[in-house]
């Protein structure tokens, strides 16, 4: 997975390339925002602040311990003590010793940067520079402390401070010749460290670079990570070290190679761009919409790119379903057309769910496919989410099916991000999405939701829930199983899915007889003890509508004969009159599922049957 990331970094850097916004590895994007301006002879003139922009400096892995040549802040530059700091730590009731730790501190972040720029003290150029810290010091470093608070603002003061010739426009570490100088000493100590170490990259199997123990360097915006980045391979304690390697050289990764999939890994978690949307009130806003990540929850998130070049629209329609895309995208795999097979098959599509864990990357989840199965994999994912809804089909958005299982009034239940995480992987990798799923769903159809003020009950047996459900029932199907349907299936004589279908019916004949404003119907009140023991249920269940339907025998003939007759014949099928007498969790699922599917052909024949409608009218709760 690290090799592909590298891999991913490796491209991402040749384009830059290309694109001529990469000089080299030594060399990397800086912000900055105040220049400090200097004469020849290397007295001070004045601080200009500007609206903060990107400049290229020297490339360093970590700030700790280190120093950019001539572009950093004004501790480093300067050796400036913040006197509002010290007063604040005064206030706090901060010890002496404390301020004195502080003031320490800074001296030695300052002698940091004037060690680095000791190095470089052959290049002419930088003569002024010299002369500011050293011969003209009182008009020069000394004048510019003086200035600086007086200069500029409080709010300014922690940017990158630049220097520059009075009269010129380039800062002096942009010069050519002074990047030039970074690069050549920053190639002669990597290869003199090749030399001395003589040992190949895991990754790229070369020794062009060396492996060094420095940290990899931090990859921001981790779901539930920490704001200063979080690290995804470090040997930071003894215990992980082995065979006299000290920290990061056991993870045999070349610099190149860590630098390259942390950039990699950076790019997938913050690649996008703004999208317009229609906000609320009809108004254009704008969105920033990810190119390469998903979010699962608050703390999961999905990266995925591919080898070669390929635009992924599959997942947005994960996300997005459209009939006539899915409809495409299937017949495109059945019929395997040639040209789309030759450009797709070479290439590979990568995925990585990550976590934050404290400090590190937690990898929940690594796929790696060629891009053919994946195409096959989410064709069959919407054959199997598939369902009947209102007379047509429903494909549900991934992180709706997800959303079935969650207890939204819950803020402590995890199950979203984990059941997205499964969902992801079974459209992905064509898995079997663990029965806990099911259970999580079966739960959430026992909890009647008290309806809002002027409008009808909703039934928790939703749409998605019933999608959700013939997924996991039919991708943990056992041999000789039966198969779930999208829509009702008179050749399944499932007991349990028989038992549902006769249960739904009985709803109805509830609502036939006393109308929309019962209570607590049967529904509410036998979902539960139906669906777990039909056989007790049922026996009361049966006496109570045979009262009903004697009603509407005499109110509604017509009804009567319709609701009758579906009774007869689905017990019919229940071998021997004998209902089960309990259900397992498959079987839960599968009398859930006989449930939604005959409410879905009661809709279709209230449609067609005028008598029917009337008895079962204003029943929202059908087909819902
Ligand atoms: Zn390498």
């Amino acid at each position: 997975m690290i090799k592909e990331l590298s891999d991913l970094g490796k491209r991402l850097r040749e384009e830059q390339r290309k694109q001529n916004k990469l000089i080299h590895n030594a060399i990397k994007d800086e912000s900055m925002g105040i220049d400090l301006l200097i004469r020849e002879d290397g007295s001070f003139e004045s601080f200009l602040a500007f609206p903060r922009k990107i400049t290229q400096a020297e490339a360093i892995t970590a700030k700790k311990g280190k120093a950019r040549l001539l572009l950093d802040k004004a501790e480093e530059v300067l050796c400036y003590k913040d006197d509002a700091y010290v007063e604040e730590l005064r206030k706090n009731g901060q010890t002496e010793a404390k301020i004195e730790q502080y003031r320490k501190g800074v001296e030695a972040k300052h002698a940091l940067f004037i060690g680095k720029l000791d190095e470089y003290r052959e290049l002419e150029l930088l003569s002024p520079v010299f002369r500011f810290y050293n011969e003209n010091k009182a008009k020069g470093i000394e004048n510019a402390i003086k200035e600086f608070s007086v200069q500029i603002d409080k709010e300014q003061r922690s940017e990158n401070i630049s220097f520059r010739l009075v009269g010129k426009t380039e800062r002096m570490h942009e010069y050519p010749d002074v990047q030039n100088a970074i690069i050549s000493k920053f190639e002669n100590e990597q290869n003199e460290l090749i030399s001395t170490l003589n040992k190949k990259c895991s990754l790229c199997g070369t020794s062009d670079f060396p492996i060094v123990d420095k940290p990899h360097g931090t990859i921001n915006r981790v779901p539930g990570g920490l704001p200063a980045g979080n690290i995804l391979v470090s040997y930071n304690e003894h215990a992980f070290e082995s065979y006299d390697l000290i920290g990061n050289e056991n993870s045999s990764i070349c610099i190149n190679c860590a630098r390259t999939y942390v950039e990699g890994l950076r790019w997938l978690l913050n690649n996008g761009h703004e999208i317009a949307i229609k906000g609320k009130n009809g108004k254009e806003e704008t969105k920033f919409r990810f190119t390469n990540r998903r979010n699962f929850g608050s703390d999961t998130a999905m990266v995925y790119w591919t080898r070669g070049s390929y635009q992924l629209d599959e997942l947005d329609l994960l996300e997005t379903p459209d009939a006539g895309k899915i409809g495409l995208l299937i017949d495109s795999i059945v019929g395997g057309k040639a040209t789309t097979v030759n450009t797709i098959e070479s290439n590979t599509f990568y995925s990585c769910t990550l976590s934050g864990a404290s400090a590190r990357i937690a990898i929940r989840d690594w796929i790696e496919l060629s891009l053919l199965e994946y195409r096959k994999n989410i064709g069959q994912w919407f054959d199997d989410i598939a369902i009947e809804y209102f007379g047509g089909t429903y494909y549900a958005p991934l992180y709706w099916l997800a959303r079935a299982g969650h207890n939204e009034k819950s803020d402590a239940d995890t199950t979203l991000p984990r059941v997205a995480t499964q969902l992801w992987n079974a459209a992905l990798k064509q898995s079997r999405p663990p029965l806990w799923i099911l259970g999580a769903v079966l739960k959430r159809l026992l909890y009647i939701e008290p309806p809002e003020e002027g409008k009808a009950k909703s039934d928790p047996m939703t749409k998605e829930r019933a999608s959700l459900i013939r997924l996991v029932l039919n991708r943990n199907r056992k041999e000789g199983g039966y198969v779930m349907q999208k829509r009702l299936d008179t050749e399944n004589l499932s007991p349990a899915y028989v038992c549902g279908q006769i249960f739904a019916v009985l709803v109805d004949v509830q609502r036939a007889a006393l109308g929309k404003d019962v209570n607590a119907g049967i529904r509410e009140r036998f979902f539960s003890f139906a669906s777990t023991t039909p056989a007790s249920a049922f026996g009361r269940l049966m006496k109570m509508s045979q009262n009903h339907l004697t009603k509407i025998k005499g109110e509604r003939p017509d009804v009567f004969f319709i609701l009758d007759r579906q009774l007869q014949e689905l017990n019919a099928k229940i071998v021997g009159n004998i209902y089960p007498a309990t259900l397992s969790l498959e079987e839960q699922g599968q009398f859930a599922l006989g449930y939604y599917h005959k409410k879905q052909e009661t809709w279709e024949k209230i449609q067609e049957n005028k008598a029917l409608r009337e008895a079962l009218e204003n029943d929202e709760e059908v087909a819902k």
